[in-house]
């Protein structure tokens, strides 16, 4: 299985959101999951970016006219990051639509809307992963299982027909409203009980689908800035019954890594809860 990541996706920064993939591909070079590999991406060119953002945005994060990112200050080394862990989501579409799985490490993608990036997010490589699918499949999901809601993602592709977006939440964070209740499915969990149930319901709207992206957060977790009772178990839990669900179903599928914050745990802990992530689906091939 390829997990698609270039060392142009790490900035040194205080964020994880663009540091963690650094720690996660160290483990992943070490051999912790066997069965998985490393694959290098292409960047994402200004015309794929075009597919889902706006070209005023576009070329001002491009030229850096725009100052400051959403997830700092701009520097070429971040819109590079930017730029090769996006292009890592559709090399991902591509990689899965050949052997039925493929990873990605890019975090900070479903908050960014057409015209400007939000909470961390940049660039919605979330919606470009779909629309690059969709030029090979008729359908596709997206279960977005962050701890926030993916209020751009639903901006960018939420009247498209062709998606289903179903988005487990346990803070209301980019909130959105559904508008076609046939392909919409939204829910803030606020008791870790009802977490594991809300997942299984949130995969059932996606049956009718010919293709899923996952977008894993680990933020949920007690620890890593979510609500108390969210554990590590319940959570390598929620991959597994996701990658078995992927594989019962042989729904090809691509992932990405999502929050997760070293808010009460240390940098490698939490890649270590994202490492979790490849392990259910390497273990589920
Ligand atoms: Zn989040």
């Amino acid at each position: 299985m390829k997990i698609f990541y270039s060392p142009e996706y790490a900035v040194d920064s205080d964020l994880e959101t663009v540091s963690k993939s650094r720690v996660i591909a160290r483990m992943i070079s070490e051999g912790q999951v066997p069965g998985v590999e490393l694959a290098p991406s292409k960047p994402a060119s200004r015309n794929e970016l075009l597919q889902v953002h706006d070209a005023a945005y576009v070329d001002s994060v491009l030229s850096g006219s725009i100052g400051r990112l959403a997830a700092g200050d701009w520097s070429p080394e971040l819109l590079r990051s930017i730029l090769f862990s996006t292009g890592g989501m559709r090399d991902a579409v591509l990689e899965a639509l050949q052997s039925g799985c493929a990873g990605c490490l890019a975090s900070g993608q479903h908050h960014a809307k057409r015209n400007r990036g939000f909470a961390l997010c940049t660039i919605n490589g979330i919606a470009l992963a779909a629309i690059e699918a969709l030029k090979h499949v008729r359908s596709v999901g997206v279960l977005d299982l962050d701890a926030h809601f993916g209020g751009g993602t639903f901006a960018i592709l939420g009247s498209d027909e062709r998606v289903h977006l179903s988005d487990v939440s346990v803070e209301d964070l980019d909130h959105w409203t559904p508008t076609d209740l046939s392909r919409h499915h939204r829910v803030e969990i606020k008791e870790p009980a009802k977490y594991l149930p809300a997942v299984r319901r949130a995969l059932k709207r996606l049956e009718s689908v010919d293709f899923l992206i996952y977008y894993a957060g680990m933020d949920p977790h007690e620890n890593a800035g979510g609500i108390p009772g969210i554990t590590t178990p319940m959570l390598q839990k929620r991959d597994r019954i996701v990658a078995a669900w992927c594989r019962n179903k042989r729904m090809p599928v691509i992932f990405a890594p999502a929050g997760g914050y070293t808010e009460q745990m240390s940098l490698e802990e939490l890649a270590t809860l994202h490492l979790d992530t490849v392990r259910a689906f390497a273990e589920a091939r």
